[in-house]
């Protein structure tokens, strides 16, 4: 995955937390239709990633920590340091990245600091 595909990712899923809870907060009104639609997001052309992210969202809270999270990880491949393990400074695993893009740690770091917890 580069880090462009990464970047995109990472704005479409923030795009679509934010019409979640655009949406979670106006449910109760009368106008909740108007956001039930999908959000504008032009990725026609790549189904499976769209899948994924429904998926990924689905999974998610639509937490504001979500969110700092994601706008993080984005600063971070404008900075050329998205899968660079802030731990121990090895690279982050493709899969691991695909999974969640906004990693900061790679599997073995987001491990330990699991079972020290
Ligand atoms: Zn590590």
């Amino acid at each position: 995955m580069t880090a462009e595909q990464l970047r995109k990712n990472l704005l479409a899923l923030r795009e679509r937390l934010t019409t979640s809870q655009a949406s979670q907060r106006d449910s109760l009104t009368s106008e909740s239709g108007r956001f039930t639609a999908r959000a504008p997001i032009n990725m026609a052309e790549q189904a499976s990633d769209e899948q994924e992210l429904d998926m990924m969202v689905s999974r998610l809270n639509a937490s504001s920590e979500t969110l700092a999270e994601i706008d993080d990880a984005i600063g971070r491949i404008d900075a050329g340091q998205f899968n660079v393990c802030e731990e121990c400074k090895s690279e982050i695993g493709e899969r691991r990245l695909a999974v969640q893009p906004w990693a900061r740690l790679c599997v073995k770091c987001k491990r330990k600091l699991e079972e020290d917890v």
